[in-house]
């Protein structure tokens, strides 16, 4: 049942004790590269290292900011040909931020990342297509080894090209996939319109979906479409990609891998640590690598630990779904929204498609919200009063959770633009 028993079930005292071993350890790794040197004598932080996980917290923080501002190699602690692989993270906005690896880091992040899959149920014997962009993005290549180390056939897919996606699970018997949430809701459509249906002609039993945030609603519809079990998978790849965190099969928040990742969550306003269970930004030190530690990273996540022990007899504590990044917080009228909250109010209104976007404008001194949703096809094609009544639902659902009034519009199945990648769910037309 487990990966490694003696490692996923290890008492919190034995745990933290290897925790703080491990962070030592990194200090002295990190001592290597021009940034942490710097930061480390200017701190007179030395090699003896700490004596508590409890003095972490005055070391300083390290942010996307410094990762930028030390591009490419500040952060890198070995000599450039121990280095055998990069990857990058994927934004698309500034410069990407770049991560080295040595053989040894690609050899934990594997077994990390094997560790998740195997609790989520994949097996040698499995059919696994990934179908995630592979390249510089970690959700491609991460899951590749991960999946061959557990001893699944790997159908490296890539991302997109729809049908030939169908095709491949119909020729293969893929049993378990990879994919991005709104992706997943995207190929349901194609599955329609190929009139094949996936609850029985595939024979998909696992998803593993992350790389963006998504609701509970989200998750229940892709189970409910493809009548298989999807598993919430977090990661960041100045963490290494995924295996960061993962669900196991009790689905009740993300277990953390702590041999891993020292954990904190801390207020993003005053920088102080939150009270356990409480919601804030999560904040992870490298623990096992030695090509580029990084210490206290701001993820700019926002999540909060789930107090208390999880049924299936892991100790490493459990992080809830992500509800979004301080970054990625609307503003509007002065209200702080986030994405996720418009996602789960639509998903839970019958007859509402699989795919949304918000607009921001600004009228006069004034904010406005558009949300323009998908709906599903007898509904755009039947009924206007119908139609006007969902509409109207809508608006009064999303103002009792957002506390604004949007404008809603309702679109046609597939008329919004998709994407391969993470969904663009937000277009704000108020900075000029
Ligand atoms: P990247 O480094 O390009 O892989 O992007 C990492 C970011 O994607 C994270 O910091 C999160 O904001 C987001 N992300 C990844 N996995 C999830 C997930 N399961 N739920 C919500 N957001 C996620
Ligand atoms: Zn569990």
């Amino acid at each position: 049942m487990y990966w490694e028993n003696d490692v996923e079930t290890k008492d919190r005292g034995s745990l933290e004790a290897f925790q703080l071993l491990r962070f030592n350890e990194t200090v002295k790794i990190a001592q290597k590269s021009p940034y942490y040197h710097t930061l480390f004598i200017d701190i007179g932080l030395d090699s003896d290292g700490i004596d508590s996980l409890e003095s972490i917290k005055n070391i300083p923080f390290t942010t996307k900011d410094d990762l930028r501002e030390n591009w490419p190699y500040g952060l890198l602690a070995v000599p450039k040909d121990e280095v055998i692989r990069m990857h990058a993270s994927s934004g698309t906005t500034g410069r990407a931020t770049v991560v080295f690896h040595t053989a040894h880091d690609i050899q934990a992040w594997t077994n990390v990342l094997a560790r998740c899959v195997y609790m989520a149920g994949m097996r040698k014997g499995d059919v696994f297509q990934n179908m995630m962009s592979y390249g510089l993005f970690t959700g491609g290549l991460g899951f590749h080894y991960a999946a061959e180390k557990v001893g699944a056939l790997v159908i490296p897919a890539g991302a997109g090209n729809s049908k030939r996606q169908i095709q491949l699970m119909r020729d293969f018997d893929t049993t378990v996939i990879h994919i991005i949430p709104s992706y997943a809701l995207h190929l349901s459509r194609v599955f329609e319109e190929l009139n094949v249906d996936p609850r029985n002609d595939t024979k998909l039993r696992i998803a593993f979906i992350g790389a963006e945030p998504h609701s509970e609603k989200m998750r229940k519809k892709i189970e409910e479409i493809y009548g298989i079990k999807a598993f919430n998978s977090y990661g960041l790849s100045e963490m290494n990609g995924p295996g960061v965190s993962f669900e196991c099969p009790y689905q009740n928040g993300m277990h953390i891998w702590e041999d891993h990742y020292f954990v904190e969550i801390i207020d993003p306003h005053t920088l102080k640590p939150v009270s356990e269970g409480e919601e804030g930004e999560l904040v992870l030190t490298t623990l096992m690598r030695e090509g580029m530690p990084i210490i206290r990273y701001r993820t700019k996540d926002l999540t909060r630990i789930i107090p208390g022990q999880c049924a299936c007899g892991r100790t490493h504590r459990r992080i809830d779904r992500i509800k979004g990044r301080t970054d990625d917080m609307m503003i509007v009228k002065g209200v702080n929204i986030f994405p996720i909250q418009i996602e789960k109010k639509l998903m839970e209104i019958p007859g509402v498609g699989t795919n949304f976007v918000i607009i921001l404008e600004r009228e006069g001194y004034d904010d406005m919200m558009i949300v323009k949703a998908e709906v599903q096809n007898e509904l755009f094609a039947g009924d206007a009063k119908q139609r006007e009544s969902l509409r109207k639902r809508i608006i009064d659902e999303l103002r009792t959770d957002i506390l604004i009034t949007p404008k809603v519009e309702l679109v046609g199945p597939g008329s919004l633009p998709s994407t391969e990648g993470k969904a663009l769910r937000v277009i704000d037309n108020r900075k000029e």
